[in-house]
């Protein structure tokens, strides 16, 4: 007699999904297995191990991209072995790439006598890396000419940056003047900046959709202020815009509003194609107003498998698909289809925020006008701020994904929590999400009760003692 598991080892046509595999096993975790298995075997371990996270579609937590279409996903799949540092063996896919830059470089309201040029990267972190590099080395050639020193750059930025600013000031050795946030303030305007300002600033950073509120920084007052310097003082003082989140939703949903090539100063600016762009991760951009812009000896000009290729980068090899995917959604959705997609998701956020507000627990920290990203704190300022983490906890029992942290430094009394509203998220999610958040309030309140009760019955003194 055979059992099962013999008879389908025995027997090649005849699988069994958790036959084959082994059931009664551990899977190899530290070691490279001596033998291998069956390729449904590996799939489908690590398939279902993959179970164990959270689910994409109910992250509200990640900006980033967690949908595509089947057609979307059929290129991903027949591209991913195309390296696109490649151009000699792949010519069509840097062509394509350049249409990519291209595209945004208009996008981004580049003047029409400037050449903007730039590069796909693997998201924000990288581009806004290159950007201020470029920036720093204009400065030290500029500094250079004069004679002067070039031993103490530094780069202007806001408590409300992502850390890959502090990334750069640390890896490349720039010292940073962070500006702080007020209590009642969560964005940099122009008069704050001011006072940081030397011969030495080799950039001024300025975020169009701050990843802790969604706000703006002030970036037209920081241009005037910049172009004044200029007139003054002779110092060319750039802006790098960090457009990570704001980058695809500015020019469909406030297009007048300036902050981008429009103005003078704003000499770069980098976007994660991967967040609204509505891209799989990793791409980001970094875009450069103008040619002029991208000192010209932090490009190499690279011999590679036989052909000579300009390279500006941190990374080199990696798989061609998800510039290839920024295209497909320029020309699958234009202009038109980002603009419907995005006044969606800002009327999405909005009923959120509305519905937040009914309940009476919560107090928005700015209206969702520039990003769709719900930012809620506790209306009652005598409840423990400890309660934003709790409703955290139990909202994860539900599927749903929302972070829960205090803002940066000068506004860190402020705990909040934030949703992202992306492009899956429905009318009808939003009005799923505000039940369960209603739930997970009540039973916050019951478990509470409970606690007091207990504490009563055992004289006051506290559950373990
Ligand atoms: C997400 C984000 C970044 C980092 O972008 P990655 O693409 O994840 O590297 C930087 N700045 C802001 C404002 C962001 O929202």
């Amino acid at each position: 007699m055979h059992s099962v598991k013999n008879n389908a080892e025995d027997n090649h046509d005849l699988h069994f999904a958790y036959a084959d595999r082994q059931m009664d096993m551990t899977v190899p975790k530290y070691e490279i297995p001596d033998s291998g298995v069956d390729a449904r075997v590996a799939y489908r371990i690590i398939h279902d191990e993959m179970q164990l996270d959270g689910n994409p579609a109910l992250n509200l937590a990640s900006f980033v991209t967690t949908w595509m279409e089947p057609e979307a996903n059929l290129l991903l799949q027949e591209t991913a072995n195309k390296n696109i540092v490649d151009q000699d063996e792949y010519p069509q896919t840097e062509v394509i790439h350049q249409r990519v830059i291209s595209m945004m470089g208009r996008m981004f309201n580049a003047p029409v006598d400037k050449d903007p040029v730039g590069t796909c990267t693997i998201g924000s972190s990288e581009a806004i890396m290159l950007g201020l590099l470029a920036h720093k080395w204009t400065w030290k050639e500029r500094r250079e000419k004069e004679g002067k020193s070039t031993a103490t750059p530094n780069v202007i930025f806001s408590a409300d940056v992502h850390t890959c600013w502090e990334k750069f000031a640390r890896y490349f050795d720039v010292e940073m003047r962070v500006v702080p946030l007020k209590e009642d303030q969560f964005y940099m305007t122009a008069d704050q900046v001011e006072e940081y300002i030397d011969e030495n600033t080799i950039a001024v950073g300025c975020v169009v959709g701050t990843t802790f509120t969604g706000q703006l920084d002030d970036v037209k007052g920081v241009n005037e202020l910049l172009l004044k310097i200029k007139a003054d003082k002779g110092w060319d003082i750039p802006i790098h815009v960090d457009g990570a989140s704001g980058g695809f939703v500015a020019p469909f949903v406030y297009p007048e509003v300036e902050w981008d090539f429009r103005l003078e100063q704003v000499r770069s600016i980098n976007t994660s194609n991967h967040k609204f762009g509505l891209v799989y991760p990793g791409v980001g951009t970094v875009v450069f107003r103008d040619r002029s812009d991208l000192p010209e000896h932090l490009v190499f000009n690279i011999t590679y498998l036989g052909g000579s290729m300009p390279n500006y980068s941190l990374n080199f090899s990696r798989a061609s698909s998800m510039v290839l995917l920024q295209y497909y959604n320029f020309l699958r959705l234009g202009k038109e289809g980002y603009r419907k997609i995005m006044q969606n998701i800002m009327d999405n956020a909005q009923y959120l925020e509305g519905k937040l507000i009914e309940s009476g627990h919560f107090e928005l920290l700015n209206e969702s006008k520039y990003l769709p990203t719900v930012t809620v704190r506790l209306k009652d300022r005598s409840l423990p701020n400890k309660i934003v983490y709790l409703l955290s906890d139990l909202l994860r029992q539900y599927g749903w994904i929302v972070p829960a942290y205090p803002l940066p430094p000068k506004a860190d009394t402020v705990h909040v929590l934030r949703m992202v509203v992306k492009e899956n998220f429905s009318r009808d999610m939003a009005e799923k999400f505000a039940e369960d958040l209603e739930t997970c309030w009540k039973q916050l309140g019951e478990e509470e009760k409970e606690f007091k009760n207990m504490e009563a019955n055992q004289g006051g003194k506290g559950l373990i003692c």
